[in-house]
């Protein structure tokens, strides 16, 4: 029954709200090993046993924002706060291109020193001095008119998950002034402009439901993006969700399966969340349909201060040093890490 519809799903692309709840309530270890070969086959058929990687700039953990599932949360006091300069950023930029990194993510709360100007400004030397690559942002919600901004000063990829399509879930992961509605217009817009653009959200996030995650899916089907992330929830002590149990690997292999086979050409991370719950889950995701992986670049220093979620790997690591051990990581399964922009086939 369960093969039944995900050979549909991969048939068809499409399956109603009632069989997605199905699909992801009635999940079975059996369903899932053959999902993931499925997913697998999906994978290479597109993309080979190639794993694209990203060097994840973190560039501020200020944030107007107060996320009840967030470290970085604006009521969080107890976060030692920083902002890297132009030229930190920058240098990030360069160890990263010496390393082989050909996509920079710039990715931190939202803080509104970072104002279109000051970004632009950054986009555009990065644009300059690395044309060579891909600029991707994730920097939250923004006007429409920002958002063409930046990209027109170089950016060519914005990465801001949904977190959940469905809005009563929404209100209960954020302050009234956050809306569910608000964000997926943001998608709408980076879309409509032209961005590479990335949605997704957390799993087992808490009061999250398989029908939450079956319309997650449904939204995925109509916005069709070029990038899913997807990740367990993981609690940060300092925040109002600190006593909520996190998500699993096992659910989040599971969609990462279904994702791959929804949309087959798609850029999917395996997250450093998933990392984070489980010693071998970056490698677990690959074998379960991902195709990229997202090493820190931000410096040293700030690492330990980018605190999303409780006991975030590689904190104390060199770019050089995280990269290492994924490269090895990456051969041991099969696979190899390519210096290449990877750029979305899901055009
Ligand atoms: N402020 C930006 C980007 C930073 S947060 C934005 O709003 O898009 C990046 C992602 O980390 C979020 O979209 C969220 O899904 C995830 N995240 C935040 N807190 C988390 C937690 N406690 N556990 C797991 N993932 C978390």
């Amino acid at each position: 029954m369960l093969q039944a519809l995900i050979d549909k799903l991969e048939q068809t692309r499409s399956l109603t709200r009632e069989e997605w709840i199905a699909l992801i309530r009635g999940r079975s270890p059996e369903a899932a090993e053959y999902l993931f070969r499925r997913a697998r086959k999906i994978r290479v058929q597109h993309y080979g046993h190639d794993i694209y990687i990203r060097g994840l700039i973190e560039f501020t953990n200020y944030c107007k924002n107060d996320c009840y599932y967030c470290g970085i949360r604006k009521s969080n006091a107890n976060a030692q706060r920083y902002r890297l300069s132009k030229e930190d950023i920058l240098s990030c930029c360069d160890t990263g291109y010496r390393l082989g990194f050909r996509t920079f993510v710039l990715q931190g709360g939202e803080d509104g020193w970072f104002t279109d100007e000051r970004l632009s400004s950054i986009i555009s030397e990065i644009r300059r001095r690395w044309p060579d690559c891909a600029i991707t942002l994730s920097a939250g919600e923004r006007s429409r008119e920002s958002y063409q901004m930046l990209f027109d000063a170089g950016a060519d990829r914005y990465l801001l998950r949904h977190e959940t399509y469905d809005s009563d879930h929404y209100g209960k992961l954020h302050p009234p002034s956050l809306s569910a509605a608000h964000r997926q217009k943001c998608l709408w817009d980076l879309k409509e402009i032209g961005y590479q653009t990335g949605t997704g959200f957390m799993t087992g996030s808490p009061y999250q439901t398989p029908e939450n995650l079956a319309d997650d899916m449904l939204f995925l089907a109509r916005l069709n993006p070029q990038m899913v992330g997807i990740g367990p929830f993981i609690p940060h002590h300092e925040t109002p969700f600190a006593r909520q149990p996190a998500g699993t690997a096992e659910l989040t292999l599971y969609m990462l399966g279904l994702i791959r086979l929804l949309i087959p050409a798609v850029l999917l991370p395996s997250t450093t969340a998933l990392g984070t719950i489980v010693p071998d889950g970056r490698e677990q995701g690959i074998l379960a349909g991902a195709n990229v992986v997202m090493p820190n670049l931000s410096p040293p220093q700030v690492r330990e201060k980018y605190l999303l979620y409780d006991n975030k790997l590689c904190t104390g690591d060199e770019a050089a040093e995280s990269l290492r051990s994924l490269k090895k990581r990456m051969e041991a399964i099969g696979c190899h890490i390519t210096v290449e922009r990877g750029d979305s086939l899901n055009r």
